[in-house]
């Protein structure tokens, strides 16, 4: 196939120090090569909102811009460049957002998520082969957002940045599997490793967040205390399983420390707030882990006593895409999901046409309980 033109979500470089502006992310003409050796085009299906998008636009996750953002999607695939064994024409696909190279350090010892090469193209805006597949109106590079660049009615990624799934299963709900419930299934599965009958606190709820109390539900965890700063919020984690949720405060610490016999478990923090951290980290039990998958602003340094550490031999990890295997991870995720043990499909909020792209991340941005996502499959 030759390059295609179509409609894309790209976000423009804004004025330093201005305030947030959501009208830099619009819908623009936009050109997408064909697909390289070990390329696949995809056919997107459903893309929703992440924190990671809203972190680039908010400047806490430095990008190169312009930008097509979006990386939590699902589609169909349409073509599969000529080195490509592993995927067919027809295939249905979710987007992870680390394509790994799989001969790297970390990819040979089986952490892709941590691949070298993969982790060189995100932060550079491109594939993991090099460079970019899409271009603007006048011709001009745009980068991709985490190997993917989601916001589009297509997309151009190495054929690592994608996992089959089953036909059967709703492409909507099928979005999700790529980053939140990567990201929070996994990291209270692959990194806080939670056992039934533990006690486990998280803080936020995000996609992230509403993710790891489905996932602590899942394996059986109890109690699990969930803490926002929006009570909306709180109401929907309440549904997915939370059996006690705070309206976070100065005292949510002690409060679970309180409610809990002495504190929790595991802490996880999905906020991406440093206050949250600390509370995160006060509301442990001795001997508990707090695990950190939120990205705080990138310059806030926090200040830990290194003793509590050892007096209370308490663990401190962060956790990245959930420290998952995608291709051994989201399978299984799938299977939970087709069982009725993780109720994927309820965590999306609301789903919004591609032209309304920069109000749902004001909306994101304002903690709109649930996921917002993008229907392009029309
Ligand atoms: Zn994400
Ligand atoms: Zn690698």
């Amino acid at each position: 196939m030759t390059a295609q033109t179509m409609s894309a979500a790209v976000l423009r470089d804004g004025v330093q120090g201005a305030p947030l502006d959501f009208s830099r992310l619009a819908v623009e003409e936009v050109t997408l090569a064909p697909p390289g050796a070990h390329e696949v085009l995809v056919d997107i299906a459903y893309a929703s909102l992440c924190h990671s998008d809203l972190s680039v636009i908010t400047g806490d996750r430095p990008r190169p811009l312009p930008m097509v953002l979006g990386h939590e999607a699902s589609g169909r695939v349409v073509e599969v460049g000529s080195a490509v064994n592993a995927l067919s024409v027809g295939d249905h696909v979710v987007f992870t957002y680390v394509a790994a190279c799989g001969h790297c350090r970390f990819c040979r010892v089986g952490r892709p998520a941590l691949c070298s090469e993969a982790g060189a193209g995100n932060a550079a805006g491109e594939l993991v082969s090099g460079g970019s597949r899409l271009t603007d109106a006048s011709g001009a590079t745009l980068n991709h957002h985490l190997g993917i660049s989601a916001f589009a009615n297509h997309a151009v990624v190495d054929a690592g940045s994608l996992v089959r799934v089953p036909p059967t299963l709703d492409l909507r709900a099928a979005a999700l599997f790529g980053c939140a419930i990567t990201t929070g299934v996994g990291a209270v599965i692959n990194a806080a490793k939670v056992q039934l009958g533990q006690s486990a606190a998280v803080f936020g709820c995000g996609g992230v967040g509403l993710a790891a109390i489905l996932g602590l539900k899942a394996i059986g965890a109890a109690p699990i205390v969930v803490v926002d700063v929006k009570e909306s919020q709180l109401a929907l984690a309440k549904e997915l399983g939370a059996d006690i949720t705070l309206v976070s405060s100065a005292t949510t610490a002690a409060e679970i420390v309180e409610l809990t016999g002495g504190g929790v478990e595991h802490a996880i923090d999905a906020s991406g707030s440093l206050p949250a951290i600390e509370s995160a980290f006060a509301s442990l039990l001795r001997g508990g882990q707090l695990v950190v998958v939120g990205l705080p602003d990138p310059t806030a340094p926090w200040t830990l006593l290194p003793a509590s550490l050892v007096a209370n031999d308490v663990t401190v990890r962060g956790s990245y895409m959930g420290s998952c295997v995608p291709a051994r991870d989201i399978p299984r995720f799938i299977q939970l999901f087709e069982h009725g043990r993780l109720p994927v499909d309820k965590l999306v909020g609301t789903t919004i046409p591609l032209s309304d792209i920069a109000d749902g991340m004001s909306r994101l941005h304002d903690g709109f309980p649930g996921r917002i996502v993008v229907d392009l499959s029309a």
